[in-house]
């Protein structure tokens, strides 16, 4: 059977989510390609492309140059993608009164624009095969939001949004686009968060915060067919938080 490929944005981190859904594809025999901003991929990342026989590429996935050019040299190489995780996200903790237009543009740019970026060209690849599955880095800060987060909830929003546009636009031709909207995972995202008094741990059920490896879970599901009939959908995976 061929080897199947998945593009990962934001998959450098060593503690993130992208190197954790990259090290459970490469586990289980795909092809792992992963897109960042650092010139040479880090320890994990690029152990986990080696182990999969996939490839680094730094790109700032906001730049559009950047972001073709990878693209070009992918589809070159390996013909197509049978899936997308665009993941790659900042979290910017300023009040609404103090965010400059730099750093609006700036999340919005990461979080949003490359999601079009970077889904555009694989979306028109998987219409030719008639084929494929788009999962987009979506949030709880996407359904709810916290002070200090206006641009990231927005930016989320907006990925909720393009996730239900996509699915609509590309499912006749087979094509499946769904969110992930995890609550609180433990990586350096969360680094700088002001406000303490939001008690977090006592809103989640299942009493602890979450792991790369439980939102590896869900993407590994989405880019299957166990997910054939699910298009459209933003996901939840919060150890319940939204549940009350
Ligand atoms: P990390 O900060 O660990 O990883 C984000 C990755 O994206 C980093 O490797 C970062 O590179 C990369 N990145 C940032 N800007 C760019 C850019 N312009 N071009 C290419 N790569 C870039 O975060 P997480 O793993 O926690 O987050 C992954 C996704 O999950 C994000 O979209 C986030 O919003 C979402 N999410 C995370 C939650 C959590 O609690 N952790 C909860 C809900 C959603 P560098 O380190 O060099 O900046």
């Amino acid at each position: 059977m061929e080897k199947k490929t998945i593009v990962i944005t934001g998959g450098n981190s060593e503690r993130g989510i992208g190197l954790g859904v990259g090290r459970r594809f490469a586990r289980e025999g795909w092809r792992v390609l992963i897109m960042d901003l650092a010139k040479e991929p880090g320890e994990g990342c690029s152990q986990a492309v080696q182990d999969s026989g996939g490839a680094y590429y730094s790109v700032d996935v906001t730049n559009k140059k950047q972001v073709d050019a990878a693209m070009k040299d992918i589809f070159a190489r390996y013909d197509f993608v049978d899936a997308l995780f665009s993941n790659a996200g900042i979290l910017q903790w300023v009040p609404f009164v103090d965010v400059t237009e730099e750093q609006f543009d700036r999340e919005i740019g990461v979080n949003l624009k490359s999601m079009y970026l970077v889904g555009q060209p694989i979306a028109r690849k998987m219409m030719e095969r008639r084929k494929g599955s788009i999962i987009l880095a979506g949030s709880m800060g996407g359904k709810e939001s916290a002070p200090f987060q206006s641009v990231y909830a927005a930016s989320k929003g907006g990925v909720i949004q393009l996730t239900k546009t996509m699915a609509q636009e590309l499912g006749p031709y087979g094509i499946r686009v769904n969110c992930t909207c995890p609550g609180i995972i433990n990586t350096d995202i969360g680094k700088g968060a002001p406000n303490p008094k939001i008690p977090w741990l006592d809103r989640t059920p299942l009493n602890r915060f979450g792991t790369p490896e439980d939102v590896a879970g869900v993407v590994w599901f989405l880019a299957n067919e166990d997910s054939a009939y699910m298009t459209g959908q933003a996901i939840n995976v919060t150890g319940g938080m939204m549940t009350f």
